[in-house]
């Protein structure tokens, strides 16, 4: 066995996502001695709707990368239109100011300017690194076993942060499981319907959504799409796990099965021909891991699956990581607090979507009768992108 470093660090980051990133950088600004490890090689792809919320400016600004963003020539989103499986329309646009707009952006992009944000604020990365083992040893230290491109190696410390996403190795190696058990739903269950499963792909560039967000109701769940940039456009759909399965063996049949069930998507969207792999997350909602153990904090996916319909998932994941770095720190130095602004949790508008949405006549009453009430609407954008 390799060992890896026999200099202690006082924090190991584990996962490089916004969660991880924002936390590790903030630690190491904050002077402490950081190593973060993530399996992939950067940049790399993630599941996601690539849209940013704009409550994450604060964020990238205390991070430091908000005007390396701004100079991105960033696909801003001002517009959204939701459509009904029964064909019933809703539009309505969506107000930002010039300095912290609502955008689209690929998450190899985002996520690897935090990194390489990261490594500039000290912090020790080892990308290629995944991470297979963690335990707390006879002197109390928390000791993680990682396989990477030397081998496998153990690094030891007494402080843990778990980024690692929604299928966290830490959050199952040392917390209890609680939620809904895959177990729980056969291959052919009474709950199969319930089951949702994340799909998502990039497309062409469509030049008909221009900067809005379109969103398609459709029987077995629910699909966006928006464009990222002038290159390609993101279609990320909440499905069956059957249809799931079809999008990676047939994938025109699978489009006519979910997105295209859909008249109004057919006659808007005739190519979306996947320019790589489909993604896909299963279940959407996997269990949630609850509990607590002294020096070892879970952040991001690793804690919560956010409702991917309203793009909060990343703005919670750096909320989540800059909030453990203050903790952290302010244990170790008694004086930190950078926090930008109050800490905001899911809006209801946001809980109730998951939900609400995956019913299709639920849904497709719902957008009926916010079309009856156009005033209503704004209220609701102004609670979800703000
Ligand atoms: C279909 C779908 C659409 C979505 N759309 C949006 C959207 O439009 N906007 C939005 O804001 N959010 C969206 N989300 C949610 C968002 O993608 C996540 O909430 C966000 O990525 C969480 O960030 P994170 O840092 O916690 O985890 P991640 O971004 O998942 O990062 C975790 C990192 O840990 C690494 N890792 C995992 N296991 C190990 C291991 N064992 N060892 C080492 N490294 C490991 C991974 O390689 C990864 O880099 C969507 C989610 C889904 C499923």
């Amino acid at each position: 066995m390799t060992r890896f470093s026999d200099e202690r660090y006082d924090v190991i980051v584990v996962g490089a996502g916004p969660a991880g990133s924002s936390c590790a950088a903030l630690l190491a600004r904050g002077g402490l001695r950081v190593v973060l490890l993530d399996k992939a090689q950067f940049p790399r792809e993630k599941i996601c709707g690539d849209c940013i919320n704009p409550k994450c400016w604060p964020l990238f600004e205390l991070l430091g990368v908000a005007a390396t963003l701004r100079a991105h020539n960033l696909h801003v989103l001002d517009s959204f239109r939701v459509t009904s499986s029964a064909g019933v329309e809703l539009r309505g646009t969506i107000a930002w100011d010039d300095r912290s707009p609502f955008f689209s952006i690929k998450r190899s992009a985002l996520d690897t300017l935090l990194l390489e944000n990261a490594s500039d604020s000290g912090v020790t990365i080892h990308e290629k690194t995944t991470v297979i083992d963690v335990w707390r040893n006879n002197s109390r230290d928390m000791v993680i076993r990682a396989s990477g491109e030397n081998g496998i190696f153990e690094v030891t410390s007494n402080i843990i942060v778990g980024a690692d996403g929604r299928n966290s190795v830490i959050a199952k190696k040392l917390f209890q499981k609680v939620g809904v058990s895959q177990r729980q739903y056969g291959a052919h269950g009474s709950l199969q319907k319930e089951r949702r499963v994340g799909v998502q792909w990039h497309s062409h560039h469509q030049p008909q959504s221009g900067s809005g967000v379109e969103l398609f109701l459709f029987e077995s769940g629910y699909c966006g799409i928006v464009n990222v940039g002038d290159q390609a456009a993101n279609i990320a759909m909440v499905t069956t796990p059957d249809h799931a399965l079809l999008g990676k063996q047939n994938f025109s049949r699978f489009l006519e099965e979910t997105l295209y069930s859909n008249p109004a998507a057919r006659e808007r969207f005739s190519s979306l021909v996947p320019m790589g792999e489909l993604s896909t997350a299963f279940p959407i909602h996997p269990r949630f891991h609850r509990g607590r153990k002294q020096g070892v904090f879970l952040v991001g996916d690793a804690c919560q699956t956010v409702e991917p319909f309203t793009g909060e998932g990343v703005f919670f994941a750096m909320q989540g990581g800059a909030l453990v770095a203050q903790r952290i720190l302010g244990s170790h130095t008694h004086r930190a607090s950078f926090f930008p602004g109050r800490v905001r949790r899911p809006f209801w508008a946001n809980r109730l979507s998951s939900p609400l949405l995956s019913h299709r006549h639920t849904a497709n009453a719902l957008v009926s009768f916010a079309s009856r009430f156009p005033s209503l609407i704004p209220l609701v954008v102004r609670g979800i992108i703000r």
